[in-house]
């Protein structure tokens, strides 16, 4: 019996890879100070795993994005790897490549661009140096399969002869690193568990096949279980890591199939993607089951890597007791690992026992008057009285807006002043009133904005807003937020999830005040503005101790709560924001129906509103294709979508899919800078009234601008507003 860890959060314990990196940009740290920052974080990472697990990978770190030094070693991107600004420049100078969420996850990483016609040759043996450095770790290497299926470029059945294309190179790799005395190689192929076409799973084979041959190979996947795991099981590799905490079907399949005894089995077993601790008993119990299924050698491990989670407890002293002795993040999880194989072999010791006794209950986690208010929801509860077409009317009657209506998202600029002010509110430094006067003022100034710009439906703002998520999670019961749980999301940015540890319930109103002050302001329409439970969910750590369902339920009252203040309040426009709607989706399109039906249903619980009050969403992606009925699903009135950055795309996707209901195809990308013309806006509007009924349509930005800034944001806005004039006047008729 082995430990084995990989994927440890490179951020470091006093985010010390954030401040290393940064330093460099901001031209405080030179060339040799950033390599021995870098290399101090590295050896930190190695002693942590060394302290508890028996072998880990050597080669993880990066000074931005595995998946960016993925392209470069293979070619893609030809740089010196020893010019950092060049390299930077490929992560977040003028012409970066674009960024994308990694699998169902919250970490974005660098997208390749490949053609048919890509070359791939051994541009820089990034895991060959790394090795040499550390010749006591196992090589890390990004498989070939996951680096071509989280490329852009190419067609589906492309994929197979780029990757016998990639074959040679990757065998170049896993032979040096052989020759150099690596014992085994680690390969992550976490697109082994999507769905893989059938004739990717040959290709797949015959790769392995051959890059087997050249090396010992410990092939890991994670995030769900792997469809062709029998498939795997003729390889020439050396071991397969398994992630048997979110596969679940990876555990029949080792029941039902057994696994070689010529290889070994990694049985990612603690969870790397929530933070509730392992039972160990459970888990010892589910490994001698495991052995008795299969006879092969078990190695445990985490079941993902460990990136997603903070980096330790240790300094959560803010934390309720009963909560931070219940919870593990990523060096726990070795500690969790090392307690395991104890338990497993030698027996319960002092340190087994008291992992999961625990000294304070959980009782004031818990609010029957919320249990209950889930367990009597009835169907109504979920539908709205009146049908769109018929709530459409109303609604229209109610508010009078003329064709293309204009509006944006929600956020304007968080200039520096706007989160000075509330880093002084937060720190006692101004008083409570002070900052209300202050953000009153904030919306007094762009309410008037809006109406000088002639926008047809007004927003407050969001300036009392840091974080989408966080806002609101901080004004919900049983909602918990670490002091130092930070989360890189790309690059060197970070976040600190919450953490939903019991029921879930509003305590007053959280957003009432704003927004109508924003609406007393106006005769215009004011949107209020909330994030739906689907994305709260999403951007959370979550319990586990009822189904997931639920915790959305109870979210989603909390937030149906604050609609029926809002409506009673007299505010006729409502938008929930959803972004993560589609992102949390399973890797396996097999499971969406399942998913997309609870998403769906908290979202119309959450917006449960009377049939004259328009309701909004907000959803930021583009690849829409296959989610539109999904979309329908949520029965918002109006929905409001990325679209200019996709060329189209999103407007082609709507050509196959008649779509009933409103919708604003963002008409500029909020992602950068540049000010639109009202030529560029325009002909984004004239191709969407090609295909939407004009009366279908919103005109709005792709998101909201909170990231920009008020000389862009103006202009811009006032562009889209010409825009609308011009093409009222021209089919207004
Ligand atoms: N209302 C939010 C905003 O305008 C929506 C942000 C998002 O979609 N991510 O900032
Ligand atoms: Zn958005």
């Amino acid at each position: 019996m082995r430990t084995y860890a990989y994927g440890y959060p490179r951020l470091g314990e006093n985010r010390e890879f954030k401040r290393v990196v940064e330093g460099y940009w901001q031209g405080k740290l030179d060339k040799t100070q950033l390599r021995e920052g870098i290399r101090q974080l590295e050896r930190q990472r190695d002693d942590t795993y060394a302290q508890f697990v028996d072998a880990h990978p050597v080669g993880e770190m990066t000074l931005y994005d595995h998946l960016l030094d993925t392209a470069i070693m293979l070619g893609i991107y030809p740089i010196d790897p020893e010019d950092l600004d060049a390299y930077f420049d490929l992560a977040r100078g003028a012409e970066a490549l674009p960024m994308t969420k990694w699998f169902n996850t919250n970490y974005h990483y660098l997208v390749s661009h490949l053609s048919p016609h890509t070359e791939f040759r051994l541009h820089w043996n990034k895991p060959l140096q790394a090795y040499q450095q550390k010749p006591s770790g196992y090589p890390y290497l990004i498989g070939p399969y996951t680096f071509l299926r989280l490329s852009r470029g190419l067609e589906p059945a492309q994929l197979p002869s780029l990757l016998e294309r990639l074959t040679p190179v990757y065998a170049e790799i896993v032979q040096s690193l052989k020759e150099a005395g690596a014992a085994y190689i680690h390969v992550d192929e976490p697109a082994l568990a999507m769905e893989v076409a059938e004739d990717d799973v040959r290709t797949i084979c015959s790769v392995y096949q051959t890059l087997g041959q050249h090396a010992p190979i410990l092939l890991f996947t994670y995030y769900d279980s792997v469809d062709l795991l029998p498939a795997l099981y003729d390889l020439p590799i050396a071991g397969v890591g398994l992630d048997l905490v979110h596969g679940k079907r990876n555990r029949e399949t080792l029941a039902q199939q057994g696994f070689p005894s010529d290889k070994v089995l990694i049985a990612g077993i603690v969870d790397g993607r929530n933070v509730w601790k392992t039972d160990l008993r459970v888990a010892a119990e589910r490994v001698r089951q495991l052995q008795a299924q299969t006879g092969a050698t078990i190695w445990i491990s985490n079941a993902s890597p460990l990136m997603h989670l903070p980096v330790t407890v240790d300094w959560e002293t803010q934390l309720d007791p009963a909560l931070r002795e219940r919870i593990a993040f990523a060096k726990e999880r070795l500690q969790e690992l090392n307690l395991l194989k104890t338990l497993l072999t030698e027996g319960e010791t002092d340190a087994t026992r008291s992992w999961n006794s625990y000294q304070h209950d959980t009782r004031h986690w818990y609010l029957p008057a919320v249990q209950q208010r889930v367990a009597q929801l009835t169907p109504a509860d979920f539908e709205r009285e009146l049908p769109y077409t018929e709530r459409s009317q109303l609604q229209r009657e109610r508010l009078q807006l003329p064709l293309f209506p204009t509006t944006t998202i929600g956020s304007f600029p968080q200039t520096a002043e706007v989160r000075q002010m509330r880093q002084a509110y937060r720190t006692g430094k101004i008083s409570p009133q002070e900052y209300e006067q202050y953000i009153q003022q904030q919306i007094r100034d762009l309410v008037r904005r809006q109406e000088e710009l002639g926008l047809d439906v007004l927003v407050h703002g969001e300036f009392e807003r840091t974080d989408m998520v966080e806002f609101f999670a901080e004004k919900m019961e049983g909602i918990a937020f670490t002091q130092h749980g930070w989360l890189l999301s790309y690059g060197t940015r970070v976040y600190r999830p919450p953490i939903i540890y019991g029921d879930v319930a509003r305590t007053q109103p959280m957003t009432l005040k704003e927004i109508t002050y924003a609406q007393s302001l106006t005769q215009k329409p004011v949107k209020g503005m909330l994030t739906g439970p689907v994305t709260i969910i999403a951007w959370s750590y979550v319990r586990e101790d009822i189904p997931i369902e639920q915790v959305a339920y109870q979210i989603a009252l909390a937030l149906n709560d604050e609609v029926r203040d809002l409506e009673e309040a007299g505010i006729p426009i409502i938008q929930i924001d959803e972004p993560a709607y589609r992102e949390r989706a399973p890797l396996k399109k097999a499971d969406w129906d399942a998913y997309f039906h609870w998403a769906a249903q908290a979202f119309k619980l959450a917006a449960h509103a009377q049939p004259q009050t328009q309701v909004h969403t907000h959803m930021c992606y583009s690849d829409f294709g296959a989610v539109l009925h999904y979309i329908d699903w949520m029965d918002a009135d109006v929905i409001t979508i990325e679209a200019a950055r996709s060329r189209g795309e999103v407007i082609s996707a709507f050509e196959h899919y008649n779509y009933a209901r409103q919708i604003g195809p963002g008409v500029f990308d909020v992602h950068t800078p540049a000010i639109p013309s009202v030529e560029s806006i325009e002909t984004v509007l004239e191709r969407a009234v090609r295909v939407f009924p004009k009366e279908q349509f919103w005109v709005n930005p792709d998101c909201g601008l909170k990231t920009r800034r008020w000389e862009e944001v103006l202009p811009a806005l006032r562009n889209m507003v010409l825009a609308a004039h011009n093409l009222r006047a021209k089919y207004g008729g």
